[in-house]
């Protein structure tokens, strides 16, 4: 197995090009000092001052500027820290990009508060003289039960640092501290990390060096669960009380709020699939084990694909031509948007020490997406990267087509971009294979990556998270020992007796950088369900549901996520949609039961 390289020592042309968003770090240290009195001028010239709508149009003008301005800042400080936690100098510009998006918050708060102090004449009077901003409006007085004083506002916003600082900490812990150095397995030492965990060794063919891997792991995990929990803790202490501060009934009111979603939502996605999806899912276990053989499924079984003999392996180089031909239904704009993002180095596909782990995209307002992935040469990634493009495309043309305050859909949707094309990649491959081995390759991996992941994995996540911020909400506190059996009872729940839990399946809820991101985990089934309805309406369709699609992806936050959903032609105020996910998910392990038997044969 292969050590992990240095930063400095990867390819360089495998690792994104960070220059689209400045030339150097000086470049970026210059941007940070010219924006700190451009600032300073914003709050000295309007604060106080927004006696008319011209002028407060003016002071929305000049505030959408410096918000321009701050984007690539934070933009290029993240991708710098994502690519390597243990550069001294990305750490260094992640505490200046900090530092000035503090500055900003807490000298630009005014404006939301005096705006909210205006009578609603006032307020039309801005939207219509200025189209532009009034969706900007409108989310303001979406907010107004819930602003607190001017004085309050400013002091929470100067907080805004300390705010984030268990997110913070909790990577440090996870990314930097944590050293799993080797194991044992088949008479080897073998290197352990979260980057070869979730990249290989969890899913790994051979049984001792997956079972030994989870041993290894979740023994080291276990060292450093309390001091997990007590940051977890901070997180969630934060968001009751700013929860109970704005006169929010409960945490989840809170939480959603900025969802633009209701609590029926929410609790459908969770309850129908931890309920109905649950069986057929403890088939597909059933399935994995019969076929390799296991006296016992294990929880840490529960990765391995159906059949990795028949995963071909895949370079960068190949995987162009797949996500090519799987996209082009999307048409030519955005296959060239794919192309560029090959050509003009917008993903990092190297493994080094200290990278992020798992995959994302970043769209940074105003520059081009960049895409974290860490390559492993297995077909799998043409899916990761075929999701992480779903991002990149969604905010290619919601960029472009809306300003930065109207560009970002809610949580809730945001997942559905990238699912759809998981899907179209599956369709893609089905499409072009007569292979029966090939294709309960591509069926297992939709099960076991697409909806595996996005309804199981991440499903999970939120059916604890739920039980989690209960307690939040009886003003409880958490610590380890309550995250670890809240944590055990739903994967209990899920699988039943047909896969047993072994010690330190637990520990799983500290893997998962999700829990600082409020109700997160959720979305991703919400996402995959709406996915899921669009990709059918696009293989029976064709054309007319790719231009639906499209107008979608280009509405980016103007419309909530119910509207945007009807826009594809998807009612996601019904369990219908749902509901056809789950039975679909039935009939894919159909197929690979009976795919299986006549491979069997
Ligand atoms: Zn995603």
């Amino acid at each position: 197995m292969e050590q992990l390289k240095s930063r400095n020592e990867v390819e360089e042309k495998y690792t994104w090009d960070l220059s689209d968003l400045f030339v150097s770090d000086e470049a970026f240290e210059s941007a940070v000092e010219n924006v700190r009195p451009e600032i300073k001028a914003f709050s000295e010239k309007y604060s106080g001052s927004l006696s008319d709508a011209k002028t407060a149009i003016e002071a929305i003008e000049y505030y959408k500027d410096l918000t321009e301005s701050l984007v690539p800042i934070g933009a290029y400080a993240n991708l710098r820290m994502a690519s390597d936690q243990g550069d001294a100098s990305a750490q260094r510009l992640s505490g200046l990009a900090s530092n000035i998006g503090t500055y900003y918050s807490s000298e630009t708060s005014f404006l939301t508060s005096e705006l909210l102090q205006k009578d609603a004449s006032f307020l039309e009077d801005i939207k219509s003289e200025s189209s532009e901003f009034e969706s900007f409006v409108d989310e303001l007085l979406k907010h107004k039960p819930y602003q607190l004083d001017a004085n309050v506002e400013k002091a929470l916003a100067s907080y805004s640092t300390v705010f984030e600082g268990p997110y913070s900490l909790y990577q440090k812990t996870k990314l930097l501290d944590i050293d799993f150095g080797t194991f044992s397995a088949n008479g080897e030492e073998i290197p352990l990390s979260y980057l070869a965990f979730e990249g290989e060794l969890e899913g790994h063919e051979n049984a001792e060096i997956r079972r030994n891997a989870f041993r290894a792991f979740s023994d080291k995990l276990g060292q450093y669960q309390h001091t997990t929990a007590a940051t977890y803790d901070l997180q969630l202490k934060q968001e009751k009380t700013t929860a109970d501060l704005r006169g929010f009934d409960s945490v989840f009111d809170y939480l959603l709020h900025r969802q633009d979603v209701d609590q029926s939502l929410y609790n459908r996605q969770i309850d129908m699939i931890m309920s109905d999806l649950a069986p057929h899912m403890r088939r597909y276990a059933k399935l994995l084990k019969r076929v390799h053989g296991l006296d016992e499924m294990k929880y840490e079984d529960l990765k391995i694909s159906l059949d990795p003999s028949s995963e071909p392996e895949i370079s960068i180089e190949e995987s162009r031509k797949y996500i090519n031909d799987a996209l082009a239904i999307m048409g030519d704009d955005y296959i060239n948007m794919v192309n560029r993002a090959y050509d003009e180095r917008w993903i990092d596909f190297v493994k080094n020490k200290g990278k992020s782990t798992g995959a994302f995209c970043s769209s940074p307002y105003g520059s081009h997406p960049f895409i974290l992935i860490s390559w492993t040469s297995l077909m799998t990634e043409v899916f990761v990267l075929a999701h992480e493009l779903g991002h990149a495309g969604h905010f290619y043309n919601a960029n472009r087509s809306q300003n930065v305050f109207d560009s970002r859909s809610s949580m809730y949707f945001v997942e559905a971009p990238s699912t759809m094309n998981e899907m179209l990649m599956a369709n893609h491959l089905l499409e072009n294979s007569d292979d029966p081995k090939f294709k309960r390759w591509v069926i297992s991996s939709i099960i076991s990556r697409t909806y595996y992941h996005n309804c199981v994995t991440h499903l999970l996540e939120a059916a604890y998270q739920r039980e989690v911020y209960k307690k939040v909400d009886q003003n409880e506190s958490v610590s380890a020992p309550v995250l670890n059996q809240l944590k055990r009872e739903v994967i209990e729940q899920f699988w039943g007796d047909d896969v047993s839990i072994t010690e330190g399946a637990e520990l799983t809820w500290m893997r998962q950088p999700h829990y600082y991101m409020g109700l997160y985990p959720y979305t991703y089934s919400a996402g995959l369900t709406i996915a899921t309805a669009m990709s059918k309406r696009v293989m029976n369709e064709g054309q007319a549901a790719v231009d639906d699609w499209l107008k979608v992806l280009n509405a980016g936050g103007t419309k909530d996520p119910v509207e945007l959903a009807r826009m594809g032609g998807v009612d996601i105020t019904t369990e219908q949609p749902l509901r056809d996910t789950i039975d679909y998910i039935g009939e894919l392990v159909d197929q690979l039961e009976k795919l299986t038997e006549e491979i069997e044969g």
